[in-house]
């Protein structure tokens, strides 16, 4: 690493740790996955900022504090296997890949599946599944699942969702009208049905129903 490019590393690392990433297993995963490796063309050079930034397809990857914090808010345990909706760039799939056994992730937009397939195998991340789905009906034929990731807003937590939880899952997801602030909130399933927390403001794009056409 030549010491500008370990500089800004170090200063990534920092950002999260100053916006309350604190779980070390979520940072060590958050320093090996360059997120540089996931943003194209002009906003590269951004990438270790605390920024989120236009990925294909209208989306957006995003702010790393926000991906620290939810990751570190569905403590993901090494035999757990994930569902997450929203694959976008990758990103995310990737660094959830460091910490459980599997993990499932699926897009309405098939470029965006294709092309982080692309860099799943370029970085040698066998333990993940990408799929095009509308992820608002889960992933029936895998479920249940010990922990869920919703990257995009609900107005409210899809059913299917909830029903594929695992008793004892976790699940965190934004939820709120698009473009208004939304809510962060992490749901857990006990025996006798579910236990919500809400975490914090955040802002992501709308979950939209069906695979895109492109
Ligand atoms: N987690 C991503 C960022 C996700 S942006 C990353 O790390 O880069 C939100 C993503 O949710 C977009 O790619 C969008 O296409 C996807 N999305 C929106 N509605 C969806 C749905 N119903 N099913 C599956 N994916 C959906």
């Amino acid at each position: 690493m030549t010491g500008d490019r370990a500089e800004r590393k170090m200063r990534f690392l920092y950002a999260l740790r100053s916006k309350g990433v604190t779980d070390l297993r979520v940072l060590d995963a958050m320093e090996r996955i360059d997120r540089g490796a996931f943003v194209t063309g002009i906003f590269a050079e951004r990438a270790q900022d605390d920024v989120p930034l236009p990925i294909a397809c209208g989306q957006t990857i995003s702010q790393p504090s926000v991906v620290g914090l939810m990751t570190q808010a569905l403590e993901v345990g090494p035999r757990d296997k994930v569902l997450e909706v929203g694959t976008g760039s990758g990103y995310q799939a990737a660094i959830l890949s460091l910490l459980a056994r599997r993990v499932y992730t699926v897009d309405r937009h098939r470029r965006l599946v294709r092309e982080a397939e692309e860099r799943f195998r370029a970085l040698g991340l066998v333990n993940i599944v990408a799929r095009v789905a509308d992820g608002s009906h889960g992933l029936p034929e895998q479920a249940p699942f010990d922990r869920i990731l919703v990257t995009a807003a609900a107005e409210d937590p899809p059913g299917p969702l909830l029903a594929q939880l695992r008793e004892g899952g976790i699940m965190v997801l934004p939820v709120g009208q698009s473009d208004h602030v939304q809510s962060l909130i992490k749901v857990t399933r006990r025996p006798g049905g579910h236990d919500y927390e809400e975490l914090r403001a955040v802002r992501f794009v709308p979950l939209v129903e069906g695979i895109a056409p492109d």
